[in-house]
């Protein structure tokens, strides 16, 4: 009709933006959504970066410092109940160079995992 084809596309579902490419685990070196695990209990810290997510997980490495200046609840995690923090094993959950798409993502993983006390999604953080 008309002489036009109708075509359809599939969008980007929930899903895509939630899951990683198994392949894409082990990257750091990208903006994304990350978990870091405490090695003495079930408790995580979720974030996100525009930077490397490396580059992040050096700053919350050298925060846990007990001569560190700089106050994160990673940090507290770990001086406050002295629980080792396992950066060596650092998952990323998610890629993505949108701000709008991480902040999402990081707030849907902190709603519905047992995170450290004060890991407050960024987008939480924003608003107030
Ligand atoms: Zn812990």
């Amino acid at each position: 009709m008309f002489g036009c084809k109708i075509l359809f596309k599939k969008g980007i579902i929930l899903r895509d933006r939630l899951t990683t490419r198994k392949s894409d685990r082990d990257k750091l070196d990208i903006p994304g959504v990350y978990c870091i695990l405490c090695k003495n209990c079930k408790n995580s810290y979720i974030g996100q970066t525009g930077r490397a997510i490396s580059t992040r997980i050096d700053e919350h490495r050298r925060s846990t410092r007990v001569n560190s200046t700089i106050s994160s609840a990673v940090k507290d995690h770990a001086l406050v109940l002295n629980h080792a923090i396992d950066f060596d094993n650092v998952t990323a959950l998610s890629y993505s160079d949108s701000v709008i798409d991480r902040l999402l993502i990081e707030a849907y993983f902190i709603k519905r995992r047992n995170v450290f006390v004060g890991n407050k999604s960024s987008m939480e953080l924003l608003l107030y």
